[in-house]
């Protein structure tokens, strides 16, 4: 329940407080005539939530008394919406149609007692009878029929004797009185219509003001909630209720305010005309604030609830921003969804110095989610980034890639731009690049510093995917008709490229898309063939000066909590910064691995502990940034099976020469499953490096003869190949090669 009470809840203990009602019955009485939109989701949420809370039920019940406007699809698209929503109603959907026997049974009571009459005036003239609210109105003179005639035409009227408009069933209240709902109101009209439900039986249909407070009662309801527009009917809610002098208890009406979104409409009719006339694609379409469109787009319902519960109920109606839902569904979606690669724009990138491919680890989860699951990331010489990722002419500020500026690959490698190039018109149709060996994503020994990471994708793997980009349905905040649609509030993008292990691990259906925003495999029109993924929302509020003018709109939560946008980070605390300042300028740490320790507390410590063991400030960085960090991210320090004199020992034969880098991640492995110490396991399992000229020599040859384009691009000044040959000799051992003998023998080679 929400921490503060609203009023509802407070009239709720109230009653059961002063043994009013023993249990508290609730309902949601929708009328069949169209799918259920926010402003549902929210009365939704106060009735089934108010039961919930005070161990009551609530009835699911179909306001069913207009029968040309209804229809059973909709009936379920409500029924599905409760569901969706997590909600249970109490036994079976109920009807008011069911209850029309009833309620014309109390008709005629009425009747007899002299409470209701069948007036016969045109509506015009019975409009000119109601009077103003500053004069009072004046009564028909079919008021003075005998409680036998009334009887007599209700009867008939009933039995379809008579046209529609012919006669209407009123009651017999006060022409004068100052509420005008209160001069005479009409219980029941005349209605030749087939009744989705009913069928053609009857040929009269009860006004909301005599069937809703009645089905009510038949329930057993304690509290009708429903909005403010419904203030004034309350006297005849009780009117009614009590002239008919039913037997207690008895429900009572409270009213709070109508939910209301800018950029947005929220009507029935108003939804039901963009559906009719074709400007979306559906009730469903994502643009539309049905459930049936946000659950499309990929909205959670807890995200649904969580933006009712912080708006509040209150008493006055008011606007609410759209971000404030955005804020609730990004909020949600972030810690809860894996972190994949797809570029939307491509740019078709060629890394000149690479050769080959491989599989890069990436976590599918950032380490303030805690949730594991990794996959593999294919890489190799051509790849495509975002094109907007890469500037010519870059604007001040500008952190990707241009000419002169590096860019971090997203778990890859640091790449540097060559050349550009274009096609006729000038459009840049290619970009050449670099890459640099060292810099492989989590143990980068390059020195390079670079502003950013970008996403992108490896050409060869990459598969084509549909993404349809959604925006507001209205460009004005307070739509008055169809002209103020927002002509872009639908954007396909046929040809985007995603990493290939979202469309084979489907380690989900909701995904962030790295930088680009939070996106859901389309439920009705993705195949594994042809994949469509909706956009749900961006990282960031993109509608964000709006935001500031917004007024507070609850006296609760007013204020979103702090969240983490992906790709933007929060500014350090200044002890994490006095750390991050020492690890770089002291210990001479990159500033990516210095900075993943400085924020972490548990990091940090474990660190200076390795590091008073041994003191070897990157090796042990690196792998605690990256090893240890795993390991710690749902357990204690205390809790692991090593600590940390075992890493420094592993750091010891790392740094020595005995075992390579890659062996020292399998080592690693079996340390945090066995918890034995380093120089064993390497023992016991033969894994000692090698770093012995005359094996190695040898395997060098091999490589070199085996590619001579390369030798001699190395040989005009391409330095950067060196990689290439140790990365082939290592690869030709297993790993085990040592790699600083490698390097060394590699160069002299080539010399
Ligand atoms: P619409 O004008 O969209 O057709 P309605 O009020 O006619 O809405 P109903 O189907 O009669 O829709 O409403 C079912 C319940 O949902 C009612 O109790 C109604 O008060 C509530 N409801 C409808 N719209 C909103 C809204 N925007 N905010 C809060 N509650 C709403
Ligand atoms: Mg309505």
């Amino acid at each position: 329940m929400s921490e503060h009470k609203d009023f509802l809840r407070t009239i709720v203990e109230k009653d059961l407080k002063s043994g009013k009602y023993k249990n508290i019955i609730t309902r949601f009485p929708p009328e069949p005539n169209g799918f259920p939109h926010i402003g549902h989701a929210k009365s939704i949420a106060i009735n089934f939530g108010i039961a919930r809370d005070y161990n009551g039920y609530c009835n699911l019940r179909m306001d069913d008394t207009n029968p040309t406007t209804e229809d059973t699809r909709y009936v379920e698209a409500l029924k599905d919406a409760v569901e969706w929503l997590g909600f249970k109603w109490e036994g079976d959907v109920r009807y008011t149609s069911d209850y029309f026997e009833k309620l014309y049974d109390w008709a005629v009571e009425l009747v007899k007692m002299g409470k209701a009459y069948v007036d016969s005036l045109d509506e015009e003239t019975m409009r000119e009878y109601r009077g103003t609210v500053t004069e009072s109105g004046r009564r028909s003179e079919y008021a003075k029929r005998s409680v036998e005639e009334n009887l007599d035409l209700l009867e008939r009227m009933k039995n379809g004797e008579f046209k529609d408009g012919a006669h209407v069933l009123r009651a017999k209240i006060d022409m004068s009185a100052p509420n005008m709902k209160m001069r005479d109101p009409l219980l029941y009209r005349i209605r030749h219509a087939h009744h989705y439900r009913a069928g053609d039986k009857w040929a009269i249909y009860p006004m909301y003001d005599f069937g809703h407070c009645l089905s009510d009662y038949i329930e057993g309801v304690t509290h009708s909630i429903c909005t403010l527009e419904f203030e004034n009917n309350r006297d005849i809610y009780d009117w009614v209720l009590d002239t008919l002098k039913l037997e207690p208890p008895r429900p009572y009406q409270h009213e709070f305010a109508r939910l209301g979104i800018n950029y947005t409409v929220m009507s029935k009719r108003k939804l039901l005309e963009l559906v009719n006339e074709k400007r979306v694609s559906g009730w469903d379409d994502p643009r539309l604030p049905t459930i049936a469109g946000f659950r499309r787009r990929g909205y959670t319902p807890e995200s649904i609830l969580n933006f009712c519960d912080q708006i509040g109920i209150a008493k006055a109606n008011s606007t609410v921003d759209f971000s404030q839902l955005e804020f609730c569904i990004r909020d949600d979606l972030n810690t809860k969804v894996p972190r994949v690669m797809c570029v939307l724009d491509p740019l078709k990138v060629t890394i000149e110095n690479y050769e080959g491919s491989e599989e890069l680890d990436a976590p599918y989860y950032p380490d303030d989610v805690p949730k594991e699951g990794a996959r593999k990331v294919p890489f190799s010489k051509e790849i495509y980034i975002e094109r907007e990722d890469f500037s010519e002419n870059p604007p001040e500020g500008y952190y990707r890639l241009t000419l002169t500026q590096a860019v971090r690959l997203k778990h890859a490698y640091i790449i540097t731009c060559k050349e550009i190039k274009k096609d006729r018109n000038g459009n840049i149709t290619e970009i050449i690049a670099e890459y640099n060996p060292e810099s492989k994503s989590g143990q980068d020994t390059s020195g390079i510093k670079v502003k950013s990471a970008i996403q992108w994708v490896d050409a060869v793997s990459a598969k084509k995917v549909e993404v349809r980009l959604y925006d507001r349905l209205y460009s004005c905040e307070n739509p008055q008709s169809i002209e103020d649609l927002n002509p872009d509030s639908l954007k396909i993008i046929k040809n985007a490229l995603i990493e290939p292990a979202v469309i084979t691990e489907k380690p989900d259906v909701r995904f962030q898309f790295e930088r680009e925003g939070y996106f859901y495999a389309d439920p009705i029109d993705y195949t594994d063939a042809n994949p469509v993924f909706n956009k749900i929302v961006g990282l960031k509020d993109s509608w964000g000066k709006k935001e500031k003018q917004q007024k507070p709109l609850t006296t609760r939560r007013t204020q979103p909590k702090k969240v983490q946008i992906e790709g933007e980070t929060e500014p350090m605390s200044e002890h994490e910064q006095a750390l991050f300042n020492k690890y770089t300028t002291e210990l001479k740490l990159n500033s990516m691995v210095a900075e993943i320790l400085a924020r972490d507390n548990k990091l940090s410590s474990f660190y200076e502990d390795t590091l008073s063991a041994n003191n070897s400030p990157i090796t042990i960085a690196n792998l605690v940034a990256n090893e240890v960090a795993r390991e710690l991210k749902e357990k204690e320090i205390d809790e692991l099976q090593f600590n940390p004199a075992q890493i420094a020992e592993l750091v010891k034969i790392l740094d020595n020469g005995t075992i390579s880098n890659k062996i020292a991640k399998e080592v690693f492995e079996e340390m945090v499953k066995s918890g034995e110490n380093p120089t064993q396991i390497v023992e016991a399992k033969g894994l000692i490096q090698i770093s012995d000229t005359s094996v190695i020599e040898p395997i060098i040859d091999e490589i070199i003869a085996k590619n001579p384009d390369n030798v001699e691009k190395f040989r005009a000044g391409n330095t950067n190949l060196l990689g290439f040959f140790v990365g082939q000799v290592l690869k030709a051992t297993d790993g085990k090669a040592n790699p600083k003998v490698v390097n060394e023998l590699v160069a002299q080679k080539l010399k």
